[in-house]
């Protein structure tokens, strides 16, 4: 198939991600996709800032995950998880046991983010039924959250970017907390939690749990908030009996600086969502860690088990590509090249911050965003990137890139001077 015809089939007959059946969007077909490198079918070479959406932290292609895929397509791609299991899975429980912040001990595998949002919130909901207590079964979140696209997590994202109002009727209703105007970097201003506080005193009674994205609030608005909250957020959470479910589906694995975003204040939440970078950006995967506590309360009383149990779950092919991944990681100097990373953002946006159509730049671990004052031209600065040989995928007022960690300097200030460029021309044309 020529290029052309499998754009215009691709036209016809795909979606692609929030994009229109009937004007879509042009999308760039790819060709291959190696370290930092993603080859359009046309020949040029685009240096990827977007690690395809926070996941591929090694790069494309990395010889280590191929191989493991390659390795456990021969051995066994997958079996039902249901009376069976089988060495990945249990390797990859064990890593992510040891890894993750104390407690977090039980592990429940799934296929993608927003289905381990569903299973966490599940499990809150369960541990309070079969501990006595069915009422608790509502979620308190603060603004400018995102978790996902399915219908409960929908109902946590933010209520006025997200989707509510498309589906408020389908849409169970829940508590929003103003959302941390505290940056990571600012003085703690302890009135930042106020509006937090104030919802858990008012409506404990009623609530299974707390879920919020630790640190770093991802599509919801790329904003980094102070530690000090999350601590706050996890000492309600303790004096009310309300569980703290972590979403670090697009924090974990050291994308923000610390392993996970939750190391930063030090605290351990009672439920820990994990996905995108589990395996490398290899493929689909998402886990569920929980406290003995939590699992041991779901599991006692009616019905006794956790109602849950995808066809693929556990799939040997991601959880061994997962191990992989993760061993690649920890035996990497990645905070190294992750502090590197952050150094060369603060430095390479910096001239950003002149600029009259930006409202502010802002950079934590290997995450940079440039949010301007009004939201750009996504199709025309996608062209201006593309041009400029760098993937870079702005949505609403940000421009933003998380590169993959192995990214050199080089690549990287290609990257910097292609945004400042690009956001400089936005306005004038
Ligand atoms: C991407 C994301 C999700 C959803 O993950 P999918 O794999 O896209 O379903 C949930 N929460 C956060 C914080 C995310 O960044």
């Amino acid at each position: 198939m020529d290029t052309q015809t499998l754009l215009n089939y691709d036209r016809e007959h795909l979606w692609h991600p929030y994009t229109s059946m009937i004007d879509p969007l042009p999308v760039y077909p790819v060709e291959s996709a190696v370290g930092v490198r993603i080859r359009l079918m046309d020949g040029r070479e685009l240096i990827d800032g977007m690690a395809s959406w926070w996941s591929a932290i090694h790069g494309y292609g990395h010889p280590v995950l191929v191989q493991a895929l390659q390795e456990q397509a021969e051995r066994m791609s997958h079996v039902m998880f249901g009376g069976l299991t089988h060495g990945p899975a249990v390797e990859l429980a064990r890593l992510l046991v040891e890894m993750t912040p104390a407690g977090l001990d039980k592990v429940f595998l799934c296929d993608s983010g927003s289905v381990a949002v569903e299973v966490a919130m599940k499990m809150a909901i369960q541990y309070h039924y079969a501990t006595g207590h069915p009422e608790r079964c509502r979620f308190l979140t603060i603004r400018g959250g995102y978790h996902g696209d399915t219908f409960h997590a929908m109902s946590v994202c933010d209520p006025v970017a997200g989707m509510h109002h498309i589906f408020a009727q389908f849409l169970p209703q829940y508590f929003f907390a103003d959302r941390p105007e505290c940056t990571f970097s600012q003085e703690w201003d302890g009135r930042d939690i106020a509006s937090f506080a104030l919802l858990i005193e008012e409506h404990h009674q009623e609530l299974g749990a707390v879920i919020l994205e630790p640190i770093v609030q991802g599509a919801g608005g790329m904003r980094f908030y102070h530690p000090e909250y999350l601590r706050q957020v996890r000492l309600l959470c303790d004096r009310f009996s309300v569980l703290l479910i972590a979403d670090e589906i697009a924090t974990g694995f050291g994308r923000s600086g610390a392993l996970f975003a939750c190391d930063h204040a030090g605290i351990s939440p009672d439920i820990m969502c994990l996905g995108k970078a589990l395996t490398g950006g290899m493929m689909t995967l998402a886990a569920v860690l929980t406290t003995a506590e939590v699992a041991l309360g779901v599991s006692q009383g009616k019905p006794g088990v956790f109602m849950h149990g995808p066809t693929f779950m556990a799939n040997p092919l991601a959880c061994h590509v997962a191990c992989a991944s993760i061993k690649l990681l920890l035996e990497s100097d990645w905070r190294q090249q992750v502090g590197r990373i952050a150094q060369l953002l603060e430095q390479g946006l910096a001239p950003c911050r002149e600029l009259a159509q930006v409202a502010d730049v802002r950079v934590l671990g290997a995450i940079g965003v440039v949010e301007m004052k009004e939201p750009v031209a996504m199709h025309e600065m996608q062209a201006a990137f593309v041009a400029r040989g760098v993937w870079v995928r702005p949505f609403g007022r940000l421009v933003y890139v998380m590169p993959p960690y192995c990214i050199t300097a080089e690549d990287l200030n290609i990257l910097t001077a292609a945004i400042v460029e690009v956001v400089a021309g936005e306005g004038k044309s």
